[in-house]
């Protein structure tokens, strides 16, 4: 089910948390709700759920006007980051709460119980309780219980912050496996641009409570439209530094780098390290200040107009500290960014 957000806003006393927001989440798809912590995200999902009440504008699942539809009267399936299972309960029991609430006959609901348990791999684990769990068993329960439902929607708060580093890895495939299997449109919210990366269908980066890009995660990293989107996105991040646009020039210190057909201007000068290129006549001159080895490829540190950059180039070519070299970008891909508003340029 298609879920639709018209000219949202949600003020908080000294702060408009979600400004105007207009938006589409695909019907069946995973979208990631992705930003700098306080951007929104978390009150985005929230008016979703129906826990808080806009300020203003519309919020619609398919074409039902939903804005003033009590939270249990949508037919969402929420888990949060810090699992809100009840500790006293046993996992299957956990799973079986929501049921119960709606008076689901108690064999048809152990059914259910028991598909959604084997749908997130649990089976074994129905008669423990929480605190016999790994973080990312828990996961798998409150996810289970978020689903028994069979909602209409499910949302995602931050559902992997408390996992260590590798958990987090399985479970972010598993939740993609699960929305997959189950096909319910499902809306993540995340800080981690990596995660959000991995697993969305639909990434829409928000920042200070705007909608900065909705795009494919690919798509967001080769096309941001602006310096906040591309320094986002991108793990090492890209590299940034001052330039000018002089006679359709494109000058980097006095490096002319490129000819481009826009108006004299200060501008940002990025680019992302897989893109650099050593070559003999490439327009930008460096030392290398440092090597690291790592694994296929091989960083080179160096320093361009006072900005610290970084090159991923091919292990193969030889490269050390101390080393002057040159370079360009491959397929010419660099970006320039209005100095001004930060919007794409180039
Ligand atoms: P995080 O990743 O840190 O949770 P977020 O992007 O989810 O951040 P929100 O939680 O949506 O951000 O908060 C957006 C802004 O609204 C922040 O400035 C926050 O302080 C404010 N805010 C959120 N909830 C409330 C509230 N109940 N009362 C007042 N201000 C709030």
């Amino acid at each position: 089910m298609e879920v639709r957000v018209e000219n949202l806003t949600k003020a908080f006393p000294g702060t408009v948390a979600v400004n105007n927001v207009s938006l589409t989440f695909q019907s069946g798809k995973l979208s990631g709700l992705l930003g700098p912590s306080g951007c929104g995200k978390s009150t985005t999902l929230f008016l979703i759920a129906g826990l808080h009440e806009p300020t203003s504008g519309k919020i619609y699942f398919g074409d039902e006007d939903v804005t003033d539809v009590p939270p249990e009267k949508r037919g969402i399936g929420l888990v949060f980051q810090n699992y809100a299972l009840y500790p006293h309960m046993t996992v299957e029991k956990n799973i079986l709460f929501p049921l119960q609430n709606m008076k689901v006959p108690k064999d048809e609901a152990l059914d259910r119980a028991y598909e959604m348990a084997k749908l997130v791999q649990i089976e074994n684990l129905m008669k423990r309780k929480p605190a016999e769990l790994s973080g990312g068993q828990q996961q798998r329960v409150a996810i289970a219980r978020a689903l028994v439902k069979h909602p209409r929607i499910l949302l995602l708060d931050e559902p992997l912050s408390n996992l260590d580093a590798r958990l987090r890895l399985e479970m972010r495939q598993e939740i993609k496996r699960i929305q997959q299997e189950v096909g319910i449109t499902t809306i993540f919210v995340t800080h981690d641009q990596e995660e959000a990366m991995s697993i969305c269908d639909e990434i829409i980066v928000m920042d200070r409570g705007n909608i900065m890009q909705v795009d494919q995660p690919q798509k967001l990293y080769t096309n941001p439209n602006s310096l906040f989107v591309a320094k986002f996105l991108g793990n090492p991040p890209i590299n940034v530094t001052e330039a000018v646009v002089k006679d359709k020039k494109v000058l980097v210190n006095d490096a002319v780098v490129d000819t481009v057909d826009l108006p004299d201007q200060p501008v940002h000068f990025a680019f992302r390290p897989e893109d650099v290129l050593l070559y003999d006549d490439g327009p930008l001159q460096t030392e290398i200040q440092m090597v690291e080895h790592i694994g296929r490829d091989t960083m080179i540190i160096c320093q361009i107009n006072g900005t610290q950059v970084r090159g991923i180039i091919d292990s193969e070519i030889e490269v050390s500290a101390g080393q002057t070299v040159r370079f360009g970008f491959k397929k010419n891909r660099y970006f320039l960014f209005s100095k001004a508003t930060g919007e794409r340029l180039r």
